[in-house]
């Protein structure tokens, strides 16, 4: 419990914030910088950690690079956590297309969630939560949009699995296979999903399955690489896969986009990737 004084001193600098005239990206940045410190206090581990700022800006423009601007979206992220994610692309979509965004987060973990409630209303952002295991059935409506910094590992419940295709034959499923799986079944046809995922996605013994499965109702669009510099180890590097369910006039781009994203410090270059990545659409997703 901190000290009557430390409070009466927290009260005194609360009352200084003016949240309510204050922006949507300011006041997330503001929960970003707080939670980073909790994070590093409390050493919480990488399956719960909050996505930080560098990634989903990244994951953010490459949104907004491949969508029709011409319309409302609805987006939801299953594994929302803290929201961070969720609203860095909210708040960087509602200001590149100028259109309004709908927001549903799921996620069983309900401290997360709980900062993720107190994130959205203070960022006066519309999204729904729900504190539930992302691989049961879902209550939220078809949307346009998946977006997911996915926990990595085994899901333990087997008997939860039985209708996935992405299951494994023996033992326990990928947690990222399943909710990558369940994703696409709450997008509209031609509707894009895009999953922070560990490098090495399609080098394990369920690769040949899943890839299967994604060939069935999806189009295996890209996967960009996430720069190294950003991760501990090579074992934790990660990428950015982009899946778009069939149908709703979608098509396999001829040419699957891969890469490498550069450092945003490397501002020239993050430039020339961003320009290839307009090229790519143009030519495979929009013709
Ligand atoms: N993007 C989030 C953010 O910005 O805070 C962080 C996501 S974190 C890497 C992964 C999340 O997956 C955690 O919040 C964890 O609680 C959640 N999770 C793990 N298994 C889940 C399940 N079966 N259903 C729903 N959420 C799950």
């Amino acid at each position: 419990m901190p000290k009557p004084e430390t409070v009466a001193e927290l009260n005194k600098l609360y009352k200084q914030l003016d949240l309510l005239h204050t922006d949507r990206e300011t006041v997330r940045r503001l929960l970003q910088l707080d939670l980073l410190k909790v994070i590093r206090k409390d050493a919480i581990q990488a399956n719960h950690q909050m996505t930080p700022d560098t990634l989903g800006i990244m994951m953010a423009y490459l949104i907004e690079k491949i969508i029709d601007r011409n319309h409302p979206y609805t987006i939801f992220d299953p594994a929302v956590g803290t929201a961070n994610l969720l609203t860095t692309v909210m708040n960087h979509l509602q200001e590149a297309i100028d259109q309004p965004v709908q927001g549903y987060g799921i996620d069983n973990d309900d401290e997360l969630l709980a900062v993720a409630s107190v994130s959205v209303s203070l960022q006066r952002e519309p999204v729904e939560l729900f504190h539930q295991d992302a691989i049961e059935p879902l209550t939220i409506p078809q949307s346009d949009l998946a977006v997911s910094d996915l926990p990595v590992g085994y899901y333990p419940l087997d008997e939860n699995t039985k209708n996935y295709q992405t299951r494994a034959e023996k033992g326990h499923s990928y947690v990222h296979h399943l909710l990558i799986e369940q994703s696409m079944n709450y997008l509209k046809p031609g509707g894009f999903g895009i999953f922070l995922v560990p490098s090495n996605l399609f080098q394990t013994e369920e690769t040949m399955g899943f890839v299967k499965w994604i060939h069935s109702v999806a189009h295996f669009q890209g996967l960009i690489n996430l720069p190294a510099d950003l991760f501990k180890n090579q074992a934790a590097q990660k990428s950015i896969l982009l899946l778009q369910r069939q149908g709703g006039g979608s098509h396999q781009a001829k040419q699957v986009l891969l890469g490498s994203f550069p450092s945003v410090k490397k501002r020239a270059e993050f430039v020339a990737f961003m320009n290839q990545i307009d090229a790519w659409v143009a030519a495979n997703l929009k013709s």
